[in-house]
C-alpha cells in the first residue's frame, strides 16, 4: 500500500525518489509477469519505458487494465500502421514545441519527461527525449505568445508539465501571466493518476497565485482512483482550481459501458469533472489499444440520461492530419413530420416535439427518414 505522507526517509521529496525508483527496462520487470525481456528491446529503443513503484503497484494481474496503459508490447513494432505525427502537431508548429491550430488557444510543451510512458500515448514519438523541449524552445514558445493578441488561451502540455520543479513551473507560469492577453491557463497532466505523489501542499500553493488556472488530468479506469490520487485532487480543487479529465478510449482498457460508468461516476466523487472521452489517436506502435467508432457511440448513449449531465464527457475524435477536435453524437432526432420533430429520448421512444414557427432552423429540417 502507498501512501501520500512523505515518510523522509531517504533523500529529496517522496515523488523524487518514486521517479529514480522507476523501472526503465523490461529485465527490471517483476518476474511474475513473465516477460520475454529481450524481445522487448526493440520496443523500449524506440519508446522509452518507464513505470514508477506508485503506478506499478495498481496492477493487480498481468495483462490487466493498468498493466496494458504502462507495460511495453511486441505489438508496438510489428504493425506499421498509423502516424508519428498524428494529429500533424509539428505541421502547425510556428515555433517548435508549440502548436497553434486553433483561433484563440495554443498547447504549448514545457517538458519532456512523464512519470509513466504510456504505452497508448500519442506523442510516443518524441516523449522522454531531451530535445523535445529545451529552453530554447520555452523562450520562443513565450516570446510568439507575447506577440500573438488573438491568443487568449495557454494549454501546457508535454511530457508531464508537473514534473518540472516547482520553480521551474512558477517561472513559466508567471512569465505568461504577465502577458495582458492571456486569460485562461490550462495544464494537462496525468500526475494525479500516474504519480498523486507528486502533488504537495507546496506545488498547490505555486499553482494557486495563477488562477484563472484550470488542470487537465487523465484517468482511464476506475483502479487509478486511489486513496491517494484522491488526495492530489483535493489538494488542488482546495487551492480553487476546476479539474476535468480527459480519458482515452482504450481497447482492453475501458472500452466497456459499465467500466467508463464507474469511472465517470469515481471521478466526480473526487471533484474531478469529465471532459473529453478521445477516441485512441491513430498514432504508430497503438493499434493494438484502437476501438471500432460505434464502441464510443454506443458508450456515449448508455450515459445520456441514464446517468446525470455531469457524468458526459464529449466524445472526440481528433481528426488526423491536424484538422482538430470533433465530437461525436449518437443521433437522436428522426427527422420532421407535419408540425412537429420527432425525437427519440434515451430509453428509445419517440417524442413529438412541436415545431412553431420560431423554432425551425430556416424552414430546413428533413423529413422524416431523410438524413439530417
Ligand atoms: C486539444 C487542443 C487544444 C485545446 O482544445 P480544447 O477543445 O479547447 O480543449 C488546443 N490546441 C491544440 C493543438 C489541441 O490539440
Ligand atoms: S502522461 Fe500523457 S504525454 Fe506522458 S506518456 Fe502518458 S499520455 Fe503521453
Amino acid at each position: 500500500m502507498f501512501v501520500l505522507e512523505d515518510t523522509g526517509e531517504g533523500k529529496g521529496p517522496l515523488w523524487k525518489r518514486l521517479i529514480s525508483q522507476s523501472m526503465t527496462t523490461p529485465e527490471a520487470l517483476p518476474e511474475s509477469f513473465e516477460i520475454d525481456a529481450a524481445g522487448l528491446q526493440d520496443v523500449v529503443a524506440r519508446y522509452p519505458m518507464r513505470i514508477n513503484p506508485y503506478y506499478l503497484s495498481l496492477i493487480k494481474t498481468k495483462g490487466d487494465p493498468i498493466y496494458r496503459q504502462c507495460i511495453p508490447d511486441p505489438q508496438e513494432v510489428i504493425d506499421q500502421r498509423g502516424f508519428d505525427d498524428p494529429l500533424n502537431e509539428e505541421g502547425h508548429s510556428p515555433v517548435p514545441g508549440l502548436t497553434h491550430r486553433y483561433p484563440d488557444r495554443v498547447l504549448f510543451l514545457v517538458s519532456s519527461r512523464c512519470a509513466v510512458y504510456c504505452r497508448f500515448c500519442n506523442r510516443k514519438r518524441k516523449v522522454g527525449r531531451s530535445s523535445m523541449v529545451t529552453g530554447e524552445s520555452i523562450r520562443e514558445g513565450l516570446s510568439y505568445i507575447r506577440s500573438h493578441r488573438e491568443i487568449r488561451d495557454i494549454l501546457l502540455s508535454g511530457g508531464d508539465p508537473l514534473l518540472l520543479e516547482n520553480k521551474e513551473l512558477y517561472h513559466i507560469l508567471t512569465e505568461i501571466r504577465s502577458v495582458p492577453h492571456v486569460e485562461i491557463i490550462r495544464i494537462g497532466t496525468r500526475v494525479p493518476c500516474t504519480l498523486p505523489q507528486r502533488v504537495t501542499p507546496q506545488l498547490a500553493a505555486v499553482l494557486r497565485k495563477f488562477h484563472p488556472l484550470y488542470i487537465l488530468t487523465h484517468f482511464n479506469h476506475p483502479d487509478e482512483i486511489t486513496p491517494d490520487a484522491s488526495l492530489a485532487c483535493k489538494r488542488l480543487a482546495d487551492a480553487g482550481i476546476p479539474l476535468g479529465c480527459q480519458t482515452v478510449l482504450l481497447k482492453g482498457v475501458n472500452d466497456d459501458l459499465p467500466v467508463i460508468k464507474q469511472l465517470m461516476h469515481k471521478l466526480l466523487s473526487i471533484r474531478v469533472r469529465p471532459y473529453y472521452l478521445f477516441q485512441s489517436d491513430l498514432a504508430k506502435a497503438t493499434s493494438h489499444f484502437w476501438t471500432p467508432l460505434r464502441k464510443g457511440l454506443e458508450i456515449m448513449a448508455g450515459l445520456q440520461g441514464y446517468t446525470s449531465g455531469l457524468c458526459l464527457p464529449h466524445f472526440a475524435i481528433d481528426l488526423p492530419g491536424g484538422g482538430g477536435k470533433v465530437s461525436l453524437l449518437p443521433q437522436y432526432v428522426e427527422g420532421v413530420d407535419g408540425d412537429g420533430l420527432l425525437i427519440r429520448n434515451y430509453l428509445g421512444g419517440e417524442h413529438r416535439y412541436p415545431l412553431y414557427e420560431e423554432l425551425e432552423l430556416n424552414g430546413r429540417w428533413p423529413k422524416k427518414g431523410e438524413k439530417l
